[in-house]
């Protein structure tokens, strides 16, 4: 006899197989192995027999009640009381959550893991595992992984779904164990008395290259030992049904031959099960499953369902976080609002991280605002293990409740994975809503529903459309600033920038949507006659796209106010739409003088100073229009061109005369060195050749105003009057002379 040995039982719900298990498993004892049974079953009743019709406490129970810390291998393991001869039988039972809440398969994995943790397998010699076959998923797949299960068994009658799920574990199995490695025993073929039930049995078995172990006949004996609460092998009589179970035990003892998994294809499935002849019949039922199983998962989203679609698909793009944490990360932009994540403490905390950290923010910078308050109202239900298992939805109604108390402007609720993948009804609690206060569901579960900007996407439209109050009568003079985003560093000058402007014109800012704005304010959004874009991201161009389409809102055309001819025509164009020219001149003026006096300083300073520029292919005549009214020397211009398109890198042909495509990063130091520049302007630095040179690189977000290049130059005057590398020596001499 092997010194330790696990068999999984699989097989249909409703086949018998609790009744094969306990009567194998008494069999087994009855010859002296000391044996565990192991209900896998949700329904907790695999071990009832053996325990003479006491119900267990299940592992999920006792782990749920006393926490995983406190449960101890006495609160679920139970010693049956079937006394012949020395026998030694323990049972479990796994348990599960309630019908079509949580998760009966995470329920089985932690069963396993309370197992394993506490060694209760390794005091058997063998170990029956009691699992539903027709349940699919990665959790009742658990006892069929090789760390288990050394041997499958497989219940089936002749019925045809009872024969599908046996051919369904059969798949199971192969994509565990591939084609050659031999772990099935064979079939335990439990008859129901069926026509043709025999030749279905057989030519299934025949077609996957399995034995039939034992037929165990139809018996009214197995209704007598149930009303007894007791297994067959301890009734008087009943030989003929005890002896298929010996068969089994023996089996159990010597070790058995096993085979590979060689499942059928469905189409072979019904050919060889069903034959021509009643094919049609139950063929429809079947095909209908396996349809709605097969779906793909990606096809319907719940954000998809929601109207809500990407315009570019993620795999086309790097992956900076999963749709949870763009979508949270946007939703603590509302700043009355309270927001809950749906999910376990370390998604809250990871998001958290990208919100409040400015080293993760710069990782994370497209599209990333810090909210005006490091420390937002963002919160979380902490999902554990228990709400995995059994539903997580009354912690989230806690939550919801707990948080509506507080009167905020919104309840915003953001599911990741575990809530998605445990099927937490999320929009119900959109339910809770009272008349002030809105609780709104974002279906953000994980990559499930995208990569992260499309989570920041789906939660700025989706807040749209919940709050806009869509019959907001229009005001006069006020415009909506739109998509901020970007790095966030100059996030708030960018904004002061504008609400200074456009105050000069008389002109008041709405709503910031969504860069720090009020629920009521989102809700008054429409009341603003224009729109204005605060970034030219791709991400806002969509947000922009949206508020058309679906909103009919108007937007200036303008590009973003950056240097002093952009901002003069953004200017202008904004007058015109209010009819406030005279406002706008005076403005444009006292904007220009500011400007020509700094650009006089500039002058003075930098004039005839040899500029290396080397910059990646995009438009920067914001710069360019202010170095060449300084009067700076462009001695080299260099693009790297990543996209492979015509070099741009200025509107006018005279600019683009020098530009020159890099291809090399040695060759650009080789230059540098050769022609000894002032200023390199570079998003690459060397520390060759540039001894004499102040380096600086271009931002990807710009400054908004006239002043967007200036105040750059201005810090390379700055740059230029600090002390040269060589001369940090002489602060060395100082620091050896009184420390060392
Ligand atoms: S991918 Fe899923 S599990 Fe990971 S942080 Fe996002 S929501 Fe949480």
């Amino acid at each position: 006899m092997n010194d330790h040995l696990e068999i999984a039982v699989y097989g249909k719900g409703g086949i018998g197989k609790s009744t094969v298990s306990a009567n194998m498993t008494a069999a087994a004892a009855m010859k002296g192995m000391k044996v565990l049974q192991i209900g896998c079953d949700p329904k907790h009743d695999s071990t009832r027999l053996l325990m003479h019709g006491e119900s267990i406490p299940t592992v999920l129970d006792v782990l749920r009640d006393k926490g995983t810390e406190n449960a101890v291998p006495e609160d679920v393991l139970k010693m049956s009381p079937i006394r012949e001869g020395n026998i030694r039988i323990g049972c479990i039972e796994a348990g599960g959550p309630k019908p079509g809440v949580g998760c009966a398969g995470r329920g089985i994995i932690s069963a396993f893991e309370f197992l394993g943790k506490n060694h209760i397998r390794e005091q058997y010699d063998r170990v029956i595992y009691d699992v539903l076959g027709d349940v699919v998923c990665g959790g009742f797949a658990v006892p069929v992984r090789r760390e288990y299960a050394d041997a499958v068994f497989l219940v089936t009658s002749g019925e045809f779904m009872a024969l599908y799920a046996a051919n369904n574990i059969l798949r199971g199995i192969r994509n565990f164990d591939g084609d050659k490695y031999k772990r099935v025993a064979g079939i335990i073929y439990n008859e129901r008395k069926l026509e043709d039930e025999d030749g279905r049995v057989e030519r299934f078995a025949k077609a996957v290259g399995l034995p039939i172990l034992v037929k165990i006949p139809r018996s009214e004996v197995f209704s007598k030992a149930e009303q007894q609460n007791k297994t067959v092998m301890e009734l008087d009589g009943a030989e003929e049904e005890k002896v298929k179970f010996q068969i089994l035990a023996k089996m159990l003892e010597d070790g058995m031959e096993l085979y590979p998994a060689n499942p059928l294809s469905d189409e072979e499935h019904e050919r060889i099960v069903l034959g021509k002849a009643d094919a049609a019949a139950e063929k429809q039922g079947i095909v209908e499953d396996v349809t709605e199983e097969s779906k793909d998962p990606g096809e319907e989203t719940s954000a998809s369902a929601a109207g809500i679609t990407s315009n570019t698909p993620s795999a086309r793009r790097p992956l900076y976080g999963c749709a949870f944490n763009g979508a949270a990360s946007q939703a603590v932009h509302l700043t009355d609002a309270i927001v809950i994540a749906h999910g376990p403490k370390a998604c809250a905390f990871y998001t958290m991280q990208t919100i409040s950290s400015p080293g993760k923010r710069n990782i994370f910078n497209r599209g990333v605002l810090l909210p005006s308050s490091i420390s937002p109202n963002f919160t979380s239900t902490d999902i554990s293990h228990a709400e995995a298992v059994f539903g997580g939805m009354d912690l989230l109604r806690d939550a919801v409740m707990q948080a509506l108390d507080q009167k905020p402007g919104a309840v915003i609720v953001v599911s990741t994975c575990v809530a998605g993948i445990i099927g937490d009804d999320l929009k119900s609690v959109e339910d809770m809503s009272t008349e002030e206060i809105p609780v709104i569901a974002i279906p953000a579960d994980g990559d499930m529903n995208g990569d992260y900007m499309e989570g920041l996407r789906m939660a700025t439209n989706m807040l749209l459309d919940r709050l806009t109050d869509r019959n907001i009568p229009k005001k006069t003079n006020c415009v909506n600033i739109i998509g901020e985003a970007g790095i966030a560093t100059n996030k708030d000058s960018n904004f002061a920038v504008m609400e200074r402007l456009l105050s000069a014109m008389g002109i008041e800012v709405n709503c910031r949507f969504l860069g720090d704005a009020k629920v009521e304010e989102v809700r008054q959004i429409l009341a603003a006659p224009l729109n204005i874009l605060a970034s030219d991201t791709s991400d806002a161009q969509m947000l922009k796209q949206y508020m058309i389409s679906e909103f009919g809102c108007t937007f200036l055309e303008e590009p973003l106010p950056i240097g002093f001819e952009a901002t003069k025509n953004w200017i202008l164009a904004i007058a015109a739409f209010f009819r406030c020219e005279e406002k706008a001149k005076d403005l444009i003026q006292n904007e220009q003088k500011d400007y020509q006096e700094k650009v006089a300083y500039l002058k003075s300073h930098l004039e005839g100073k040899k500029v290396f520029l080397t910059t990646i292919n995009s438009n920067i005549d914001w710069l360019l229009d202010t170095a060449y009214e300084v009067g700076l020397n462009f001695i080299h211009i260099g693009v790297y061109n990543y996209l492979r398109t015509p070099l741009v890198i200025s509107k006018h042909p005279e600019r683009m005369e020098n530009a020159v495509e890099i291809l090399d990063a040695s060759r650009t130091r080789q230059l540098i060195r050769e022609k000894k520049p002032d200023i390199i302007l570079s998003a690459y630095t060397s520390d060759e050749g540039d001894d004499h040179a102040i380096t600086d690189a271009l931002p990807m977000i710009p400054d908004l105003g006239v002043m967007s290049a200036a105040e750059i130059m201005e810090r390379w005057i700055r740059l230029m009057n600090t002390k040269r590398k060589g001369e940090w020596e002489s602060d060395r001499k100082l620091f050896e002379k009184y420390f060392q």
